[in-house]
Parts: C-alpha cells; structure tokens; sequence
C-alpha cells in the first residue's frame, strides 16, 4: 500500500490527533473536510480551523520535494526560534499563510502533512541512495539540503499552530512543556582490554602505546585483562560507567545504557557477551544506582525482526536473572542502521518501548523534525505502532570525529552542542545526546561532557504524556 491512498486517513488522523493531545493537553478532533483540508475543532466549540493537506506532496518518498519559507512576523505571529519558518513542500506561499474565516482560521500550509512526512520518515521509504553501511546519510535529506537539519520545524509549526489555536480559543489553556536532557551510552565496548582475543590486545596495546600514546593504559593493559573476570577494571580507559552516573546524578539525569545482546558481524559488533560475570555485574550496578538498561542490536539485525527480538529476549532473560525489573525496554540500533519501516516494525515486533535511533550519524540536528517523543506511525501499512520515538538529536562521533563534522574536542565542537540544545530548549523540548562510555579517553571530552550537561533537567517519562490519551474518553 502506498501512504497516498493512506492520508490522509482516520488512522493517520487519529495518529495526529494522539499528537496534538500530547502537545497541546487537549483532546482535538482532526476531520477530513473533502479532501482540500482538515477542519480542527474542540469537542463543544462551533469554531474550527481548517488546515490546508496536500497529499501529493507528502505521500512522496524522495528528497526532491519543492521548499518555501515564510515570515511569520510579517503576518503578526511569532516564530519561536525568531527566523523565518522552512516550509517543506511549499512552492508557491500564499499570502497571507493564515486568515481568519468566519469560523475560525484558515492555514494555507499543509503543515500536519509536514508533520506525517518528517515524523513517519515517508521520505526514506524504499530509498537506495545509501552509504556504505546502508543508511540513508543525513546529506541526502531534504532538511540538509535546505539547510533546516538543524531546526525542530515540526516543533516551530507546532508552536505556530499553537498560536492560532490559543487566539481562536483564549480561554484553553495549552500545556506547557519543560525543557529536558536526556543522556544515553551506547556499549560498544564495555572494557578496551578485558574482553578481547590475544591477538587482539596486541593490538589494541600497539595501538595505545604507538599512536594514542596511552603508556600507562597500554602497560597496564595484561594486568587489566587479568582483573576483568568478575568485574570491569578501574584502570581500564573505557570502564567509565561509575563516572557517567555520577556526573548524570550531579545533574539530575538518568542515564541509558544500551547493550549489544548477538552477534551478526565479527568485525563490527562487541566483544562482550551479556551473560559474562563482569556485564552482569554491571547491569546490576546500574540498575541499583537507578539508571537505565536497553538493547543495541548488533550490526547485520536491521533487517531482521526475528534477530532483534531474539536479541531483545537475551537481554530481558539476563536481567531476569540478575533480578532486573524495568518497567520499559528501550534503545537504539549499532551504528544507526534503521531501515523504514522494517526496523520500526521490528522493535515493536521485540515488544520493545521506544526507540532512539533517528538522527543521522554523519549529521547531527532533527531527522525527525522534533525533538520531542512521539508515537511511532508505520507509514507503508498505515497504521500506528506500539513503540514511542525518541529522536536523537547529536551522537558525539557526529561532531567530534574527522570522519563526519571533525570539530574537535574544544570550543568549536562545544559551541555545534550548544546550539541544538538550545533549539530544543528553545521549543521546550528534549535534548538526546547519545555519547559512547568509550569516548572518555581524555580529559578534554570529559570536559565538553560535562559542559554540554550544565544545567540539565531530565525528560518527562513517557508514562505522564499518555495520561493525554486517557483523559479523552
Ligand atoms: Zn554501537
């Protein structure tokens, strides 16, 4: 089925209006008034506004949509990050955007299609123009090549819709979102040393002492590897997992560790295995400091649903075992490999929470067009889904390594994290820094941590934004 015979249908609309509850705290009703537009209306209020939907434009799955922006103070309503709005889609604007109607409003943009086509991925939909690692690359993106990656503009036209809505309906008052951060660490490798092959840890001794010039870690390394049987080292370099609790808890924060459960690719997946004395021993540690445990399926599982939930059930088997209960599974796919909508369907498959996969890994900024949690929409089947989003907004490699942006460790790389978190503080959304426990190798990325962190206060836990859903009925 193609998502153009789906929208806009009463799924996708009954998706959107799960949306809207989440965003607004109110119970809108979303109506297909014939195909030209959606009506918006409040249950008891003759009032509506109508919202223009253009179907062909974002039933399309390719990166060649036309792109317009507007000036939403030319027209006396406020853009929140204070620049004109991108507006995907748009060709040709009218003017103005927004009229009053006897009724109510008129918005000639589609601006909920926006919200289906970026949230839903629609444009990655069967596309072949991939990198190495099959991924769809951030630089193909629409967002990157109209410069709007990094603006949540889901989330500004949201804040527009927000404003029409609050002048049509003064006395309604809207929810109010907080700012929040929340962190996550991907375990690509638990220890540099403890797990590894002999040949390996020649290697990565050779490696340590020659080109990084650790002498102390290279040297220590056979008595690390030793020690590493019943519990991760101190000295080891990548055993960073008490300090990043204790830097998440100064902060207020909860921390997700994300574990790779299998093994598909020799080369690219970990070196551990959940069931070792040692990664039990950890699991457990995080889990009576508090913070959270989750699955990072491993390298070739992508495609694979039965791979994932495979993998899914080892995890939950081992914390079961180590008397690990969670109220939510979670995570994200090893090296960001996601493939719409088959991983998507795979996740909830494995009966897995959320998901926070989406952001590119060459580019860091809004896949999604938010950066707020949202239910998951299959946009192929048209239907929802049983899993939550949780966009990623910035991967440390993303900013830091040569390989992608290359900023470095110091100011330039501190000022690019600066300024996402401020966009998503600035649509009082969710800051998702996913930064690997091995990335802590100097002192100087212990550093840029903890300054992106300043000032952070956690996410509101998902459970509270579905109370939205069940105050309708
Ligand atoms: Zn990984």
């Amino acid at each position: 089925m193609n998502a153009r015979k789906t929208w806009p249908s009463r799924a996708v609309l009954d998706w959107l209006e799960h949306l809207l509850a989440e965003r607004y705290g109110h119970a809108f009703s979303l109506q297909d008034s014939g195909g030209a537009s959606v009506r918006l209306s409040l249950p008891g209020s003759p009032a509506a506004i109508e919202i223009d939907t253009d179907a062909t434009t974002f039933a399309r799955a390719d990166s060649n949509l036309p792109h317009a922006s507007w000036a939403a103070s030319r027209e006396g309503w406020h853009s929140v990050l204070g620049k004109p709005l991108p507006a995907p889609g748009g060709s040709r604007l009218r003017w103005p955007l927004i009229e009053t109607t006897p009724g109510g409003y008129r918005i000639h943009y589609d601006l909920l299609g926006l919200a289906y086509w970026m949230l839903t991925r629609q444009e990655e939909v069967d596309r072949s123009d991939l990198d190495v690692h099959q991924r769809f690359p951030g630089t193909a993106s629409h967002a990157f090549r109209h410069g709007y990656l990094e603006r949540p503009v889901v989330d500004e036209w949201l804040h527009v819709l927000g404003q029409v809505i609050q002048r049509l309906w003064p006395h309604l008052p809207l929810r109010q979102h907080r700012f929040a951060i929340r962190v996550s660490h991907d375990v690509d490798r638990p220890s540099r040393y403890g797990f590894c092959s002999t040949r390996a840890i020649l290697r990565v001794m050779a490696g340590d002492l020659l080109k990084r010039r650790y002498l102390r870690s290279a040297w220590l390394a056979p008595w690390v590897r030793l020690n590493s049987r019943l519990m991760l080292h101190p000295a080891d370099l990548d055993n960073t997992f008490d300090w990043l609790m204790d830097t998440s808890e100064r902060h207020g924060l909860t921390s997700a560790f994300y574990f790779i459960c299998g093994r598909t690719d020799a080369r690219r997946d970990a070196d551990y295995e959940p069931e070792h004395p040692a990664i039990r021993e950890l699991l457990r540690r995080i889990h009576a400091r508090g913070h959270e445990i989750g699955l990072h399926p491993s390298y070739a599982t992508y495609q694979r649903p039965q791979a994932i939930a495979a993998e899914a059930a080892r995890l939950r088997r081992v914390c079961a075992e180590e008397g690990i209960v969670q109220d939510a599974w979670g995570g994200r796919m090893h090296y960001l490999r996601w493939e719409n909508p088959t991983t998507l369907r795979a996740w909830e498959q494995a009966g897995m929470s959320y998901d926070s996969t989406l952001g590119y890994a060459d580019r860091p900024g809004f896949r999604c067009g938010t950066c707020f949690e949202y239910p998951a929409f299959d946009p192929v089947a048209g239907r929802p889904l049983k899993l939550r989003i949780r966009p990623l907004i910035a991967m440390e490699e993303t900013i830091l390594e040569p390989l992608y942006m290359g900023l470095g460790r110091g100011e330039e790389a501190l000022r690019k994290f600066a300024e996402l978190r401020e966009r998503c503080q600035a649509v009082s959304g969710c800051f998702t820094l996913l930064w690997h426990n091995s990335m802590f190798d100097t002192q100087a990325e212990r550093t840029l941590y903890q300054q992106i962190l300043q000032g952070a206060a956690p996410c509101v836990p998902p459970a509270r934004a579905a109370t939205v859903r069940l105050s309708r009925a």
